[in-house]
């Protein structure tokens, strides 16, 4: 039996879920995916592993259909709201996706889609409330087929058994403490790990309560902080940045108001992407929160975290969680000495099964004795990990050297007239690489000759930039992630 459903019968009347104005009890959600799966079965008894994907709203109806999907016995294929046509077709032909299940804000969208495919589209108001028998689901089972944020290349599909979830599931909610008096905000789209597992599945798993922004806006957020009882929030660092922006100008009884409700909340966590200690010290000062920054992947789900007690280093990541073994190796897959750099390389029930259709990257992401190769570099420092970012983008190869870009990015952001900045390498016949920056300012102009003779006070020579470009923001993809292969494309 999937653990995760068979937990909500013991939460019965408890309020799971808040989205479109309403509440929705454990037991609602239990009978909506029972009237899913009996839609989605007809006649047969069990899906057996069929591709399902939906495109459904971050809401009540979303966790419906992911559940209903795995009551069949079928593999959850989340579509991301926010993507244009060919990027879903391309999720649709990679998996070979029997039946999409859509709401009717997403008609139009799909529509060139009904007849040019053998696809099945079920649209989800007409599924009518149904039991039927539904097949035993073992816990080997695929679930879950979610795509990687395409940060570096073409999104790959991850597999994920239901135990792998489980076991994702599980790191969380020992290491931060979940229960059942506890209620989340999900802001994040909901077809990524982040809101997924860290937001919905453990809030589920606890008898919790997930409640979903019906739009997203600075505004919005702060307007449920102050009138809803939250208290656990989590984001990516770009939405922190958006909401401190959007503080710093609200007249001063209104912040005051605001971190009033914020000190209230006894969890605040940041990831996906690295947190710029500028954006953790600036959150502290409004909320009283050191954000509690974490590592993963969509391929392990949460891997590295701060503690939930303890201190928390600004600039780490902190340490294993719960059940996960880590180690950081060199090009040979051999561990490396305390306080050296290496790959990130992990190990436990978490680490999911196979990316889809493709064998071979499987294989290559592997090392022969088991490791999942996460291609990012960090080192050990004292007590926890620190990032010092992807292999294939932010380590820069310059002179036989190995810089790491977000470590320079936080040298530029303590510049008082940047905001924000993305450091690449850029190819080079003398050196190898050598080191550009893309800068957004905060306000009027800045010369490169005085922007670098600021750094070169900084950092060593070799770390220091050499060429810059200034832009409006930086190239994001829709998870907010900065993607460095648009920015090298500025200096080519
Ligand atoms: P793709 O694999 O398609 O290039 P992606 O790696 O961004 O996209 P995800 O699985 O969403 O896809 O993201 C995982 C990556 O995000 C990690 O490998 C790591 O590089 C980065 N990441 C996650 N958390 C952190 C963090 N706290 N600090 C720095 N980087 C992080
Ligand atoms: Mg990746």
């Amino acid at each position: 039996m999937i653990t995760l459903i068979e937990r909500a019968n013991s939460f019965s009347e408890r309020i799971a879920i808040k989205s479109d104005g309403q509440n929705y009890t454990y037991n609602r959600l239990l009978e909506q995916s029972a009237s899913v799966a009996a839609y989605l079965l007809q006649d047969q008894k069990d899906l057996n592993e069929a591709r399902i994907a939906f495109l459904v709203p971050a809401s009540f109806s979303y966790a419906a259909v992911q559940w209903g999907i795995w009551r069949a016995g079928g593999i959850a294929v989340p579509l991301c709201e926010k993507h244009p046509l060919p990027s879903i077709q391309y999720v649709l032909e990679d998996t070979k996706a029997t039946t999409v299940i859509y709401t009717e804000a997403f008609e139009e969208l799909l529509s060139p889609l009904f007849k040019s495919t053998n696809i099945q589209f079920l649209k989800y108001a007409d599924i009518t409330p149904k039991k039927c028998e539904l097949p035993t689901i073992t816990l080997d089972r695929r679930a879950l087929i979610l795509y990687t944020s395409g940060t570096t290349g073409l999104p790959k599909g991850v597999v994920t058994t239901h135990a792998n979830i489980e076991a994702q599931i599980t790191a969380l909610t020992t290491s931060w403490e979940w229960n059942k008096n506890d209620h989340v905000l999900n802001v994040l789209p909901l077809h990524h790990v982040h809101g997924i597992i860290n937001m919905l599945s453990c809030a589920l798993w606890s008898g919790a309560c997930c409640e979903f922004l019906p739009k997203f806006s600075p505004k919005a957020i702060f307007d449920i902080f102050s009138k809803d009882a939250l208290n656990i929030f989590m984001a990516v660092p770009t939405i922190y940045f958006k909401l401190i922006t959007y503080f710093n100008e609200l007249p001063q009884n209104e912040q005051l108001a605001i971190s009033d409700h914020l000190s209230k909340f006894r969890l605040m966590v940041s990831g996906s992407a690295a947190l710029p200690v500028s954006v953790l010290e600036e959150w502290k000062d409004i909320s009283g929160h050191t954000l509690l920054e974490r590592y993963g992947m969509t391929e392990m789900g949460m891997a590295i975290s701060n503690p939930y007690n303890g201190t928390r280093r600004p600039g780490h990541i902190g340490q294993p969680l719960h059940g996960v073994s880590i180690r950081l190796a060199d090009e040979n897959n051999n561990a490396v000495a305390v306080g050296e750099q290496g790959e990130i390389q992990i190990k436990g029930p978490n680490v999911f099964k196979e990316y889809w259709g493709k064998p071979d990257a499987t294989a290559e992401t592997f090392t022969q004795d088991g490791w999942f190769k996460s291609g990012d570099i960090a080192i050990f420092d004292i007590d926890s990990y620190q990032i010092l970012g992807r292999n294939s983008v932010d380590i820069i190869k310059s002179g036989g050297y190995k810089i790491s870009a977000l470590e320079i990015e936080e040298v530029l952001r303590t510049h008082p007239n940047i905001k924000d900045c993305g450091v690449v390498g850029i190819p080079d016949l003398e050196w190898g690489e050598i080191i550009g920056a893309s800068i957004i300012l905060k306000f009027g102009e800045l010369s490169t000759d005085d922007l670098t003779s600021w750094i070169q006070e900084k950092l060593p020579a070799y770390k220091t930039p050499r060429r810059f470009v200034f832009q409006d923001d930086l190239p994001r993809n829709v998870m907010g992630k900065v993607t460095k292969n648009e920015i090298k494309k500025l200096f080519i």
